[in-house]
């Protein structure tokens, strides 16, 4: 049913979704509005000086909008405070007031504030990890509770001319909404609007939406299921983008960028927020790197209808490819990178991509790349099983793992193919129909997929959704050129070029050209295939942004538990600064390492609390101690 509501204006071209615009303060969010960049300050909002500093130098950053924390009413009217000492160092940006658990917390600084965040799974409902059974009469006296505790803070926002941003998280669902929607988008959009009804019977309506979650996969489809319904009730309210506790480094701008930017692409998003676990500052340039894509973008025409039926745009499925050896079907995503500019390619060549030759043996890491391209050259060393040579079809000669690449011109003239394995590079605009059946006769092709430009998601959907249509099962790898970007600009455009088309499980494989170092290469493939969910090779690391709540250094106590548990593939370790969020955030963990108070940590496997308010001294190294008890923790390979 959900799957046949329309979520954007076009699939198949840009074009984006004119929501209501909303005022924050001077900040204009949602109709046809730059979409805006924001942070959250980490100090203790009771430290006015330092909360204030921090605030500043995400402005100072670009950060258009600044969310502090108030988890009780000191906080709140703490607020006060650090808004005059912004508008005395003339710094005049709206700030957030960000709320959960505390309705009374909300109504002071929505006095003070421009904006008030309140998470619809905590402001009045609990979670308790117990999905209980609700009987419809005891469904509706919880909502009306809900209506009867923010009413209050309707009518101050009224009055106030404040905002109100109703922030879901997957992780923090109630014991009510699980109970009849389970863990799921449609629960999360449900907890949403149930709030966007009370607004509205309020006749309130600057409103601003937000649903998160840790797994981007999650994030995009509940954002296109909130962006669908709000479509068929004809009221759309601005979308605020985020992937929650995405963690640091690399990983953190991978996942945000996947969610984020595969979410832009449907032309869905008025303002965004790049959660790391860094100092707040840092998320600014990401987020307007991210942003910088869609600044002056117009919407295009239409290619084609939009042809909706061709996935479920609600949920992940992948499209039904026939395997061609180890490509396709339900092999995972592979990995192509070039190396045909060394000349005399070398079995040290191979270190940066996973492979080392030691003692004539070949040590293989969980990120070894699939296939290497090389040119003319051919490979005069014994190489490990798991990878595959491409060589250029004119140089090609049948030997065991070395594959040719066509044109598809050459291809269909050639007598001389791999029986097994033939990749064929084609640009879109060469393909016809007539074309597309001769290829899917052939059960040896791979289609390596590829445009002159990079900004050209929508015409892979448009292809890709023809090969559907024509029940066309051939495996697609697509290359993309990023050769003109620094490692910063190919991890996230790449992240949203090929992490949109992963997300929505349409291709086989990826390709990046880059002049960034084979290493980088991998390294960021990989990190997009893990981030999309779609190979696990690398333990995952779920840990928030830390904010006032937190009470120990998170970005350190991260890198300690990364530096020894990194090579755990497949295990998530949660880290959070606050038992109050942090449980529910974490509820995709294995296991939990979590901020109790001045000193004190507990630790969890999975939901269970395994350890309580231990002293942070030891909690690191109990950590580790628990992932082995649990029998999940292997020794480093040497
Ligand atoms: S989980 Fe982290 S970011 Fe979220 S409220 Fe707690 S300390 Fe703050």
């Amino acid at each position: 049913m959900e799957k046949q509501l329309p979520y954007c204006n076009n699939r198949l071209s840009f074009s984006r979704l004119k929501t209501r615009e909303v005022h924050v303060g001077s900040v204009a969010i949602g109709g046809m509005n730059p979409i805006r960049v924001q942070s959250m300050t980490t100090a203790n909002t009771l430290d006015t000086s330092a909360t204030a500093a921090e605030a500043m130098r995400i402005v100072d950053a670009g950060g258009e909008m600044v969310r502090i924390t108030a988890p009780s009413i000191k906080e709140a009217q703490n607020l006060e405070n650090i808004k005059d000492e912004l508008r005395k160092n003339g710094y005049h940006v709206p700030l957030i007031a960000d709320i959960h658990f505390t309705p009374n917390a909300a109504e002071v600084a929505a006095q003070i504030v421009e904006k008030v965040r309140i998470n619809p799974g905590n402001y009045t409902d609990r979670k308790k990890f117990k999905v209980a059974e609700y009987s419809d009469k005891a469904y509706q006296e919880e909502v009306d509770k809900i209506r009867h505790r923010l009413i209050p803070l309707i009518k101050i926002c009224k009055r106030n001319k404040t905002a109100i941003r109703i922030g879901v998280n997957h992780g923090s669902l109630s014991d009510r909404i699980m109970s009849r929607y389970g863990d799921t988008p449609l629960g999360m959009v449900e907890s949403g609007l149930e709030f966007v009804q009370i607004c509205e019977k309020e006749k309130f309506y600057d409103i601003i939406l937000s649903m998160k979650s840790s797994n981007p996969l999650i994030m995009v489809h509940a954002n296109r299921l909130l962006a669908a319904k709000m479509i068929e009730s004809g009221r759309l309210y601005p979308i605020h983008l985020g992937v929650t506790e995405s963690g640091e480094g690399e990983d953190g701008r991978i996942k945000s960028a996947v969610g984020i930017g595969t979410l832009l692409e449907d032309g869905i998003g008025d303002t965004i927020r790049v959660s790391l676990t860094e100092k707040p500052e840092n998320e600014i340039p990401v987020a307007q790197t991210i942003v910088k894509r869609y600044i002056g973008k117009v919407n295009d025409k239409p290619i084609s209808n939009n042809d909706l039926k061709s996935i479920n745009p609600f949920e992940f499925k992948r499209r039904e490819t026939n395997p061609v050896t180890n490509i396709g079907g339900k092999n995972p995503p592979r990995i192509i990178i070039n190396l045909s500019r060394i000349t005399n390619i070398k079995p040290s060549d191979l270190s940066p991509l996973g492979y080392d030759l030691l003692q004539n043996k070949w040590q293989i890491s969980d990120q070894g790349t699939d296939y290497i391209f090389v040119g003319k050259q051919s490979l005069n060393f014994s190489l490990p099983d798991q990878i595959g040579i491409i060589q250029i079809a004119d140089a090609w000669q049948p030997k065991p793992k070395h594959f040719p690449m066509f044109s598809l011109n050459e291809f269909f003239k050639s007598n001389q193919k791999s029986e097994e394995l033939n990749f064929i590079k084609i640009e879109f605009s060469k393909i016809d129909e007539k074309l597309f059946r001769k290829i899917n006769r052939e059960k040896s092709i791979v289609l390596v997929l590829t445009s002159k430009i990079n900004d050209n998601l929508h015409k892979y959907h448009n292809f890709i959704f023809e090969l559907i249509r024509q029940k066309i099962t051939t495996p697609i790898i697509i290359k993309n050129d990023y050769s003109k970007f620094d490692s910063n600009l190919l991890l996230l455009n790449s992240s949203i070029d090929i992490g949109a088309l992963l997300t929505d499980g349409l291709i086989d494989g990826m390709w990046l050209e880059s002049n960034q170092s084979p290493n980088i290469i991998n390294q960021t493939s990989f990190g997009i295939l893990q981030a999309t969910r779609t190979r696990i090779t690398k333990t995952e690391y779920i840990s928030c942004p830390s904010c006032g709540r937190t009470q120990f250094y998170l970005p350190e106590v991260t890198a300690q538990i990364r530096s020894k548990t990194e090579h755990l593939k497949g295990i998530k370790i949660g880290i959070m600064g606050c038992i109050v969020n942090g449980p529910g955030e974490m509820a995709d963990a294995d296991y939990g390492y979590v901020g109790t108070g001045n000193g004190t940590i507990t630790l969890y496997k999975g939901q269970e609390v395994i350890r309580k308010n231990i002293p942070s001294e030891n909690a690191v190294e109990e950590l580790f101690e628990l992932i082995k008890e649990h029998g999940d923790w292997v020794e480093r390979s040497a």
